[in-house]
């Protein structure tokens, strides 16, 4: 059997295996086979990152913002030249179709980059005048700051998250998820050649309970931000707020769709599909949960279920493919057995709902069909918690009332979007939603990643975006004088 390549640390300008010299598999999740290994990073990994963090820090919070800049760019450039690369890895380590890659994420890695490398050179203090007294503010960096990103979206997330710190003058620690850390190290081995001193920016692979844990609790870290579960965020953040530490936590969603019956029919329908399956099923963002006003929805339904069945599920390498795997054993088996939880909740299965195997070398691949059941209470389990999967589940509303108090009624608050062809009504209801964002007639558009982005109730603490994740990494000083 061939050897598997060996994935390392980046710590101080440096590729590095960890101190304990363990590692674990990760593992291919279209054919189920493992085919690299991962250091299973602990304590004293991150302390010789910490070191190399804080030795850099002087040095980089007093570079020029805009030449903080440079180096993010050439980053940026430097992802594109190897972007073939950069696709074909991300797709075997998450199982995502390389067209997803292609149009997705890889380039909003790269806009990610980019866009906090405009950011570090606009973001700053204001000044404030009153008859009496002159005022400025200053926005300074932490020092060493941590940053912890999930798997679906690996290196799109990875970049979003660590891009702001670097570009607000902070050293940085980056873990990505264990699952798919692949990318991440891809990028790690292009920091030297993109600019940046060594010790600004840190790489440590391995275990979120480990590795992870480690971060939370070490008292030179005073700043993390986190994607990821409501279950780890809450870990994270009673870990952090023990220890006085800033925290941003991009959670979980269970997010509604809501079509009535003025909306544009093929458009909405389209768009439900798309908000349920992307990636899998696998985006924060997903509209899992499908509100249909009482008139259309049997139309509609036959649309969906006619739409869904012809996505091209298959081998994430094919360039026609349209639905890959899901990202692991573990995670498959989690997904079959809320499929399992539906049908004894009373559900339907209207399509999809099991494990597909497909032939030749995708044989022992984790892949799940699309799948949309209907006659399900809003209220119970399968309509409450997150699922993350290929799974979509149909509801009937009557009116306005009954589809806001639906759309309301979990724990999650992180996105929604209303298909109507009444503007005064969409943004009546995109008043009442209890979401931190809402999409009307669109799902999962941005604005130049502009705008904040984040979560209600247990969906999240804080908004990133470009300036919002500016001003998390950094702490305003007021400065006054009499005039
Ligand atoms: P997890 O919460 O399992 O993991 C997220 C990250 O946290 C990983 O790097 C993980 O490491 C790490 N981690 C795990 N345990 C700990 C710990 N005790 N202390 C510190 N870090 C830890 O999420 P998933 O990776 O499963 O991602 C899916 C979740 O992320 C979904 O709930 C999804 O909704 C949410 N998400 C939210 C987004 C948002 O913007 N609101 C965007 C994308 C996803 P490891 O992988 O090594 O265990």
């Amino acid at each position: 059997m061939a050897k598997l390549e060996h994935i390392a640390n980046f710590i101080g300008g440096q590729m590095k295996p960890p101190v304990s010299g363990d590692y674990f598999d990760t593992v291919e999740p279209a054919t189920g086979k493992a085919y690299a290994r991962v250091p299973d990073s602990d304590a004293r990994d991150l302390e010789d990152a910490v070191q190399a963090a804080q030795k850099a820090f002087p040095a980089w919070q007093s570079v020029k913002r805009a030449d903080r800049a440079a180096p993010l760019k050439k980053l940026a450039s430097l992802i594109e030249r190897d972007m073939e690369q950069f696709i074909l890895a991300e797709s075997r380590d998450n199982g995502k179709p390389v067209s997803l890659c292609r149009a997705v994420d890889i380039p909003r890695g790269i806009a990610n980059l980019r866009a906090y490398a405009d950011a570090a050179s606009t973001f700053g203090g204001q000044d404030y005048d009153s008859p009496a007294l002159k005022s400025y503010t200053l926005r300074q960096p932490y020092g060493v700051v941590a940053t912890i990103s999930p798997w679906n979206l690996p290196l799109l997330l990875f970049t979003w998250k660590f891009a702001p710190a670097l570009a607000s003058g902070n050293c940085v620690i980056a873990k990505p998820s264990e699952v798919t850390p692949m990318t991440a190290y891809m990028l790690s081995a292009l920091v030297n050649e993109a600019g940046f001193p060594p010790g600004v920016f840190n790489v440590l692979h391995g275990k979120g309970a480990k590795i992870g844990a480690a971060i939370t609790e070490h008292p030179d870290i005073p700043a993390i931000s986190f994607t990821g579960g409501t279950a780890t965020g809450t870990t994270i953040y009673k870990g952090a707020s023990a220890r006085l530490k800033k925290v941003s936590l991009e959670l979980g969603g269970k997010n509604p769709t809501v079509v009535f019956d003025d909306a544009n029919f093929d458009e909405a329908v389209e768009g439900a599909k798309t908000a349920a399956f992307a990636n899998q099923g696998q985006v924060c963002l997903c509209g899992s949960r499908l509100f249909v006003q009482d008139s259309i929805y049997d139309r509609f339904r036959d649309a969906l279920i006619k739409k869904t069945e012809a996505i091209k599920l298959g081998d994430p390498s094919d360039k026609d493919t349209q639905h890959g795997a899901t990202v692991s054993a573990e995670h498959m088996q989690k997904i079959l057995c809320y499929i399992a939880l539906a049908r004894d909740e009373g559900g339907t299965i209207l399509t999809g709902g099991r494990r597909r195997i497909l032939p030749g070398r995708c044989k022992d691949g984790y892949f799940i069909e699309p799948t949309v059941i209907e006659n399900l209470p809003h209220t119970c389990r399968t309509n409450q918690e997150e699922i993350f999967g290929p799974v979509v589940t149909l509801m009937r509303f009557t009116d306005e009332a009954e589809a806001v108090a639906m759309a309301n009624g979990t724990q999650y608050g992180l996105a929604a979007s209303i298909w109507t062809g009444d503007d005064a009504r969409a943004r009546r209801m995109a008043a009442q939603l209890e979401t931190g964002i809402v999409w009307i007639n669109c799902w999962n558009r941005r604005d130049d990643l502009r705008t904040p982005f984040g979560g209600y109730k247990k969906s999240g603490v804080g908004r990133e975006g470009t300036y919002d994740s500016m001003a998390f990494f950094t702490q305003q000083k007021t400065v006054s004088m009499p005039k």
